[in-house]
């Protein structure tokens, strides 16, 4: 029989109550799709955000915890969000600081709450020495600007890419890692697979994003998303690079045993 190709979702949404039901089994579900690795940003707004995620790295080795204040929460960042990453991070309880960006798109926190939020938590992940996972619609330009404004080098990834070459072209020149997720893999997505096809392959990642946009041929099913299915996203890319599924799954796989080595 052949060996499944080694995957890793570097974004998925575990801690959200769409996966309360079967959170243990999703994860075993991804294990037997050969996922090796899955990164969970958990949301310091919501303290049952963080149990659940702390709850599945006992449980199991591949997942990895982040923590952060996405920007649809910026609004309500407070001293003690900082405090409470200062005690993670201390902890190692997680392995990164995210997801942390701007969404000029659905505005949840004013723009300028954004940019504080997220300059803010880069500048903790500056000095803890942590990888930050970002966050950015219609905000490329500002994303950059942030990142170099608080001289950050530590690195991490620009999750969901849905950016443009230059956004992304940027991002990789300062140490960036690009995640695609089943967005790839939808119809209309040509630019962005246009994208996928020029950056290096050691700079790519796929994720699933999950419970959100899962990718076709599950779309539209009215499915939830979930790690197990970053394998679709992986076969687009794999197609898009003119690579066999398993070169590309290697690849991401070695890229974010890279950024989090074990
Ligand atoms: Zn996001
Ligand atoms: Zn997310």
């Amino acid at each position: 029989m052949d060996a499944k190709p080694r995957l890793v979702d570097s974004h998925a949404h575990l801690d959200m109550p769409e996966f309360d039901p079967d959170r243990a089994e999703t994860v075993r579900r991804a294990l037997d799709a050969g996922v090796v690795a899955i990164l969970c940003p958990a949301d310091l707004t919501r303290a049952a955000s963080l149990r659940a995620i702390a709850a599945l790295t006992q449980e199991f080795p591949a997942i990895l915890a982040a923590a952060g204040v996405h920007p649809h929460q910026a609004k309500d960042l407070t001293p003690d969000h900082l405090r409470e990453l200062e005690g993670l991070a201390a902890r190692r309880a997680i392995r990164a600081v995210g997801e942390i960006g701007l969404d000029y798109h659905y505005d949840f926190s004013p723009a300028e709450a954004q940019r504080r939020a997220l300059r803010s938590q880069l500048a903790f992940a500056s000095g803890a020495g942590l990888p930050v996972i970002l966050h950015s619609r219609l905000a490329g330009a500002d994303i950059i600007a942030a990142v170099d404004g608080e001289r950050f080098r530590g690195g991490g990834i620009l999750h969901c890419f849905t950016e443009d070459w230059a956004t992304a072209r940027a991002m990789v020149d300062r140490g960036f890692f690009v995640s695609f997720s089943g967005i790839l893999t939808f119809p209309k997505s040509g630019a962005l697979r246009e994208v996928a096809a020029r950056l290096p392959l050691d700079r790519l990642l796929v994720e699933t994003d999950s419970p959100y946009l899962a990718p076709v041929p599950y779309r539209g099913s009215g499915r939830r998303n979930e790690p197990a299915f970053v394998v679709e996203t992986a076969r687009v890319l794999a197609a898009v690079r003119g690579l066999p599924l398993e070169d590309l799954a290697e690849a991401t796989a070695r890229n974010f045993a890279g950024l989090f080595p074990v």
